[in-house]
């Protein structure tokens, strides 16, 4: 893996904020709807730097979202000029800080900036280095028909194919459902009673993955 630890770090905390809005979340519902729950999130990634714990956060931050989610639907050059929009955009300076205990990492924003520039810049900044890197392909959307969630797949063989184990769990048991009815279908036809075949091949459903 050629990406360094502080863009690993980002494109965890960049999927996890994308996959707490409806269409991607555990609960079906936004899992950032709230100002506490923001703040819970936050502290969970041990989040930096200002949080004012307002309504006015909280609604930017649910926009930076909704521009993060985008970026990784785009084609790689409309994405590079996305993310040279966000950066120009912040007027980011890019700049080795150390804090917290953490190792030497980029930051391109003054602790003081709002949180959603920071969020924004942070996570444009380890798309620059995913990029540049040549490692676009580990960032993915999830292949559950339901869900909208993202993936980044930071692993050797790059076979993750959900967003969560909800989603790969979900996934296999519709495979499974198609499975059965498959051998269904077989037992029908070989019964020696000669059952109807018929009505099971209109009941079956299209193949699923795996
Ligand atoms: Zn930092
Ligand atoms: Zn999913």
């Amino acid at each position: 893996m050629r990406l360094a630890p502080d863009t690993q770090d980002t494109l965890g905390f960049a999927v996890s904020l994308v996959n707490s809005s409806p269409a991607a979340s555990r609960s079906g519902l936004d899992e950032i709807a709230t100002v506490e729950q923001l703040g819970a999130f936050l502290i969970g990634w041990s989040y930096s730097g200002r949080i004012d714990n307002n309504a006015t956060e909280l609604d930017e931050v649910r926009q930076t979202r909704a521009a993060i989610q985008s970026l990784w639907r785009l084609g790689i050059d409309d994405a590079v000029e996305a993310i040279n929009g966000m950066l120009l955009e912040s007027r980011a300076l890019p700049h080795l800080a150390r804090h917290d205990g953490l190792p030497w990492h980029l930051h391109a924003t003054e602790p003081d900036a709002p949180l959603a520039q920071r969020i924004e810049v942070e996570v444009a900044l380890a798309l620059v280095d995913v990029i540049r890197s040549g490692e676009t392909h580990r960032l993915r959307l999830c292949e559950a028909d339901d869900c909208s969630g993202l993936l980044v797949d930071l692993s050797r063989n790059g076979t993750k194919r959900f967003c969560s184990i909800r989603c790969g769990n979900r996934m296999n048991m519709v495979a499974f459902r198609d499975r059965a009815a498959g051998d269904h279908l077989v037992r029908l036809r070989t019964s020696p009673s000669g059952d109807r075949p018929n009505r099971a091949v209109s009941a079956l459903r299209a193949p699923g993955p795996g």
